[in-house]
């Protein structure tokens, strides 16, 4: 394995971490939360959880009507992202769908996270992450 694969693997992989509330559950993500969303512990024992970069739509609307600069249609998702080794619950991710056909665009639809660093504050790169329905891969 190359250096650079492993990397871009490895970073990519780090973008994926959400925090797993020791008290009911709930995975807080992107950002790790002092106050549980859900059961209100605070400050929550949060536990870093691997996420799978493939998640379902849970789901969906399209915006149509955005300020003039802004490409339309847009559709925004909430996709939940399972836990890697398949325990647990899922994040609730929300994030806009790109590369994407509004046809191909369903509750249920499975769609890859993309990562794309928006800024940088100097210490650590401030990510939004997007949404789109992976492609066949070549065989
Ligand atoms: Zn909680």
């Amino acid at each position: 394995m190359s250096g650079p694969r492993y990397d871009r693997t490895k970073r990519q992989d780090q973008r994926l971490i959400g925090f797993e509330c020791q008290a009911c559950g709930w995975v807080s993500f992107p950002e790790e939360k002092r106050t549980c969303k859900r059961c209100g512990d605070a400050p929550a024992e949060m536990e870093e959880v691997q996420l799978q970069e493939r998640g379902e739509i849970q789901t969906f609307v399209v915006q149509q009507y955005l300020p003039d600069d802004i490409e339309t249609p847009q559709p925004v998702a909430i996709v939940d992202l399972p836990q890697e080794d398949g325990d647990g619950e899922p994040a609730r991710a929300y994030g806009l769908l790109t590369e994407t056909d509004l046809e191909e665009i369903d509750v249920g639809t499975e769609v890859v996270a993309r990562f794309r660093e928006l800024f940088s504050d100097g210490e650590r790169p401030i990510d939004s992450f997007k949404f789109s329905v992976p492609r066949e891969e070549k065989a």
